[in-house]
């Protein structure tokens, strides 16, 4: 797992978010939450993004790629390579 330490969220000034060295700036699930809310239309990308609400509480790098789809209406196959394995590895976490 790549380095993570925790940082209080940029927004808010109160909860305390996990971000990892290459994030510079971290803002929590509870002011994000409205924007991730945004509808997807491409059905590949809702399937995608059709993870447990759970996923995106926890990780800041998840909803950081889900925001920018919402505001761009598109993703690197870069960012979908790493969306894809950053969300298989929680998941994989919750079931041990
Ligand atoms: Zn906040």
């Amino acid at each position: 797992m790549a380095i993570t330490f925790q940082q209080k969220c940029m927004r808010c000034k109160k909860n305390y978010v996990t971000v990892s060295r290459r994030q510079n700036y971290a803002i929590c699930y509870d002011c994000q939450k409205g924007e991730l809310s945004g509808k997807i239309s491409d059905p590949n990308m809702k399937k995608m993004f059709d993870i447990p609400e759970e996923c995106y509480k926890k990780n800041s790098f998840l909803r950081d790629i889900k925001l920018k789809y919402l505001r761009q209406g598109e993703l690197t196959d870069k960012q979908i390579e790493v969306f894809k394995k950053v969300a298989d590895e929680l998941q994989a976490d919750d079931k041990k």
